[in-house]
């Protein structure tokens, strides 16, 4: 089992999180092309190495980045997604 880090409540197994997609990947605005709405909504980078992608975790429902390196999955960051939310 491998432990995650939840910015907000700290390490929790992997089980209890939610892969939301890898992070910059921004919803197309204005004037939209199919192959632009396709590549948005269907096509994923799967980078070999270093990876920021977006993560919840589904006990406390706080959606937050993860920095990971995809070839030995260890984790190198968390931070939250909104961190002004938790203010
Ligand atoms: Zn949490």
């Amino acid at each position: 089992m491998q432990l995650f880090t939840c910015p907000f409540c700290g390490p929790r197994a992997e089980g209890e999180f939610h892969f939301g997609g890898d992070a910059g990947n921004l919803r197309p605005e204005g004037e939209v092309t199919a192959e632009a709405w396709t590549d948005y909504l269907y096509f994923r980078h799967n980078r070999r190495g270093p990876a920021r992608e977006i993560w919840m975790h589904l006990p406390c429902r706080e959606v937050f980045v993860m920095e990971r390196y995809t070839l030995t999955h260890e984790v190198t960051a968390t931070e939250a997604l909104l961190p002004e939310a938790r203010a």
